[in-house]
């Protein structure tokens, strides 16, 4: 179920990337005017038909079984066998899409969520149906399954998924053996438990006495308190917070350890020469794209010195330290928009991807692809999926702030990308791999800040735009690649057999936080405290993820420079190349189809390009701020 996957895995990003409070929701779903909402009637008429499409499905599963073993008789019977699991899974995507929509239009209703369990239960049942398939594709010959397609040219459209399931072949083990490693990965997936058990239930976290009031300093809380423009407060929230956190230093650094441990486990026992080569391994990202975002970051350190003294410049410090970081500099966007003006806004900006993406984007506005509105029970944050031979879907809870509106330029980033891969792919390559997928949407937030700049009408509403961009990249680009830096360290550790403990942890994290954050130069203090810091991130279980939010980032500032600066000279090369990735879903292995789109992330030029963009976002503010010294405070 490669599309539910992906779209948890999307739902995650997002998670990570706008992490906004829930919106305060007064108003009951039957109020929210039905242009404001999604049409699921395009799925399912009714619930009955849902139903009737669930037992036609659970009704078919078992026939698989029959095709078990035959895979390498014939063309013929290779494609009917991929034709049926092909089929299936587009029925169960339906299903879930329904299922998982209908549930988050009011969490508190009991239907819908039985829906969506019956939905959970369908992609269990199918994965044990199929489980035998990529086993015995495996076992085949390669030379065969590859005349078998030169053979049959109806299995075109399988040629990735038979090329990538081949693709594993020297890392696959006798299936005995893989279940024994199946196995054994249930027991090194329990420290992931065991820390989320621990950090967000079982730790005592303190109650502090800041200026606004009482606080218990639960992880959410810290988040909040941490932006407090009270010095004093957020001083005491990062003492007491990074303090409960230090005391159970041991406890987080041995499940970090045994995690770690897993994954060092997992890439011997298939044939991996180190934990980042088996985890890259399957978005066939080659190890050296980690390791340059890693020293491209650091040779770029002065950048991020320049922003850190920016703001101790604006916060008007005459120190700035690690927990001056998320008080806002120049307060919010101060701007508000109705759903109809954001649908504009997000249509003008993004005019520089030509009207074929314009008209393609405001159909989808118009035939209620979008759940506008936040309402009692609805579940919180943003997302975008989508059915084949349906249309995507998007969830918003839209509140009228500038960040709102960012938010439907992002989704609709991701919509759009689905749509086109839609309209040009077949089923079984639509659906684009997840180290794209953020290119899509953060290039649509990078147009929506270009267009609103080049309308703003005073330098207050520039410097808030300008900053919150820049704070953007300095979470985005800086820290999520310290989080890389200090992963790859860390499991270095583990293969070279040191012993790692949270004493051990905390030492090398404390050590990267001062190299990238300029400690040693005076640029920000980093106190002895913040090295606990890694025990809060809960993305070091999810094994070499976060780079990934870095690289995104590098793509689509360095393709929407070029867009733009094209746009203004009248060429188009960089925009249909853009284009290009948009429609192409995953026919291409991720690293080719963003060469394809102009970007060589195997190269240090895209990075580049996206400090040059930070570097001039900084120029700008800084002219403000000369013709303002008064409002810099
Ligand atoms: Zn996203």
């Amino acid at each position: 179920m490669q599309r539910i996957e992906q779209s948890t895995l999307a739902a995650t990003l997002i998670a990570l990337t706008a992490l906004a409070p829930a919106p305060a929701a007064a108003r009951e779903r039957s109020e929210v005017p039905e242009a404001y909402t999604w049409n699921l009637k395009e799925l399912y008429p009714d619930e009955a038909a849902w139903e009737a499409a669930r037992a036609s499905l659970t009704a078919r599963l078992p026939k698989l079984a029959a095709q078990k073993g035959h895979l390498g008789d014939s063309p013929a019977a290779l494609l009917g066998a991929l034709e049926a699991v092909s089929a299936l899974r587009l029925d169960l995507e339906r299903l879930y899409v329904y299922a998982e929509t209908r549930n988050d239009e009011d969490t508190r209703q009991n239907r819908p969520r039985e829906l969506k369990q019956g939905a959970q239960r369908l992609v269990v049942d199918l994965g044990s149906a199929t489980s035998w398939i990529r086993p015995e594709l495996l076992a085949l010959d390669e030379a065969k399954v590859r005349g078998f397609l030169k053979q049959e040219p109806k299995l075109a459209p399988y040629r990735v998924f038979l090329e990538e399931t081949l693709r594993y072949k020297p890392h696959t083990l006798s299936a005995a053996e893989e279940q024994i490693s199946a196995m054994a990965g249930d027991l090194t997936g329990a420290s992931r438990g065991t820390y989320g058990t621990l950090k967000d239930a079982d730790l005592p976290y303190p109650t502090v006495k800041l200026s606004t009031g009482e606080v218990r300093l639960d992880p959410s809380a810290y988040t909040l308190q941490r932006a407090s423009p009270v010095k004093a407060d957020r001083d005491l929230t990062f003492e007491k917070f990074f303090g409960a956190l230090k005391t159970y230093e041991r406890t987080f650094g041995s499940t970090l350890d045994a995690h770690f441990k897993g994954h060092l486990f997992d890439a011997k026992v298939h044939k991996f020469g180190t934990t980042l080569e088996a985890a890259l391994f399957e978005s066939a990202i080659p190890t050296s794209v980690y390791t340059q975002l890693v020293s491209d970051v650091r040779r770029s350190l002065p950048t991020l010195h320049r922003f850190l003294k920016l703001r101790q410049r604006m916060l008007g410090l005459p120190q700035l330290a690690y927990q001056d970081l998320y008080v806002p500099t120049v307060g919010k966007v101060d701007l508000t928009f109705t759903p109809d003006q954001a649908r504009a806004e997000t249509l003008e900006a993004v005019a520089p991807l030509g009207k074929a993406y314009q008209d393609g984007l405001k159909k989808g506005f118009e035939s209620r692809w979008t759940d506008f509105l936040p309402s009692t029970g609805k579940r919180p944050g943003a997302y975008s999926t989508g059915v084949f031979g349906v249309h995507p879907y998007q969830l918003l809870n839209y509140n009228g702030q500038y960040d709102d509106v960012s938010t439907l330029a992002h989704e609709s980033g991701h919509s759009m990308h689905t749509a086109l891969s839609y309209a040009r792919q077949p089923y079984q390559t639509s659906d684009y791999p997840i180290f794209v997928a953020e290119v899509a949407s953060t290039l649509n937030e990078n147009l929506l800040l270009h267009h609103m700049l080049g309308k703003a009408k005073d330098d207050t509403t520039r410097l808030a735009l300008l900053g919150n961009a820049l704070d953007n990249m300095r979470t985005t680009l800086f820290r999520q690649t310290l989080f890389a830096d200090f992963e790859l360290q860390a499991h270095q550790l583990v293969e070279q057999g040191e012993p790692v403990t949270g004493e051990r942890l905390s030492a090398l994290y404390l050590k990267i936080l001062r190299e990238y954050y300029g400690h040693a130069q005076g640029v920000c203090r980093i106190d002895d405290l913040m090295a606990i810091e890694w025990a809060y991130i809960p993305h070091f279980y999810s094994n070499y993820y976060v780079y990934q939010y870095a690289t995104s980032l590098v793509a689509s500032t360095s393709i929407a420079r070029a867009i733009r600066e094209e746009a203004k000279a009248g060429k188009a090369k960089a925009r249909d190349a853009y284009l290009t990735l948009l429609s192409s879903g995953s026919s291409k292995l991720p690293i080719d189809l963003l060469k394809d789109a102009g970007v060589d992330m195997t190269t240090s030029k895209p990075f580049d390009a996206a400090i040059a963009e930070m570097n001039a976002i900084m120029d700008d503010m800084e002219k403000i701020l000369a013709k303002q010294p008064k409002a810099a405070k």
